[in-house]
């Protein structure tokens, strides 16, 4: 029996479990694989990770924090994306060797290209400066955005993310503003909400009941936008989900993104291909109290 795990360390609420094995199951791969929830503590995650890598039936593993970045010195080979990212969430043994790749930029840009909206030449507000930020930026980048506004609490490690994605890219930094929330007095955050194609939410705001330092009105959006939420724990009486509805914009829920990057690494890991409707209909049911 194989096993593919997920690692990380705050990790016993993960869906991935029940995504991967609802999979497995439905292809009837029962009997070859399993996935399984592997916590590792930050003070082991050096001898732990050398032990699942010494594993013989280890066949892959996601990543989650806070090893998306720590992980890559342990591997054998990283793709470019990973490479430019920083970040990796996906790993597979192949012929021995540990590859590693990042599917949060697949993940995320997946419900956008279904729905047929083009990215090349728009602008989009991402809001968040961390491991998911750097990927969503990046994608947007590679799909051709013409301009990025970065909204973070802390402005000089959006000014890293910046400047690391800029020289890995390519992408002019005069295109490329950050603010923090102090800097945007309401008026002004509204207008460049309003101005935006695709406002992203790439904070973990929002669980453990935090919230982002703005209060959220649809009159800060409107129908032409898609304002995508990265949380898959977003509940119906969120502001930022609240408004993008009321102004009848495009609301693009995080369980989507879920959803893909767990589909792509599926395929990798076992070279089937699980339905998509089988794995909304996990992540939604599994998520249905929060809605
Ligand atoms: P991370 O590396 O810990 O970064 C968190 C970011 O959120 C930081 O930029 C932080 O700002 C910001 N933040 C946290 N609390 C905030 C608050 N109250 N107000 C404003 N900003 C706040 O986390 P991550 O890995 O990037 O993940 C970010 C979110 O994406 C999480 O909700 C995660 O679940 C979600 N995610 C979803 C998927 C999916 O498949 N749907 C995949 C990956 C991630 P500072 O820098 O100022 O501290």
């Amino acid at each position: 029996m194989k096993k593919i795990m997920l690692i990380g360390e705050n990790i016993s609420e993960s869906l991935s479990p029940a995504i991967h094995n609802g999979a497995i199951e439905y292809l009837g791969l029962g009997g070859k694989y399993r996935y399984e929830l592997m916590p590792v503590a930050a003070e082991n995650f050096c001898s732990e990770i050398k032990k699942i890598m010494a594993d013989e039936n280890a066949a892959g593993f996601n990543i989650t924090a806070p090893y998306k970045c720590r992980i890559i010195d342990y591997l054998d080979e990283i793709d470019n994306f990973t490479q430019k990212c920083g970040a990796c969430n996906y790993v597979k043994k192949e012929k021995g060797r540990w590859i590693g790749k990042n599917t949060d930029g697949y993940g995320f840009i997946m419900p956008i290209i279904k729905m047929g909206f083009g990215i090349a030449h728009k602008s989009a507000v991402v809001m968040g400066a961390g491991g998911a930020a750097r990927a969503v930026v990046l994608q947007l980048i590679n799909n051709g955005i013409g301009s990025i506004t970065l909204i973070n609490r802390d402005t000089a490690k959006a000014a890293v993310l910046k400047e690391h994605i800029c020289k890995v890219s390519g992408f002019g930094s005069e295109n490329f503003i950050i603010y923090s929330y102090l800097d945007l007095q309401n008026d002004k955050f509204s207008s460049i909400m309003l101005a935006a194609d695709l406002i992203i939410n790439a904070t973990s705001a929002g669980v453990e009941e935090k919230r982002l330092p703005v209060l959220f009105n649809a009159a800060m959006f409107n129908k032409s936008q898609i304002i995508y939420d990265l949380s898959y724990m977003a509940k119906a009486d969120d502001d930022f989900k609240q408004s993008a509805r009321a102004a009848s914009a495009v609301y693009i829920d995080g369980r989507e993104m879920l959803m893909y990057q767990a589909l792509v690494s599926f395929v990798q890991w076992t070279s089937k291909k699980p339905p998509v409707w089988l794995l909304r209909k996990i992540v939604f049911d599994a998520l249905d109290g929060v809605k």
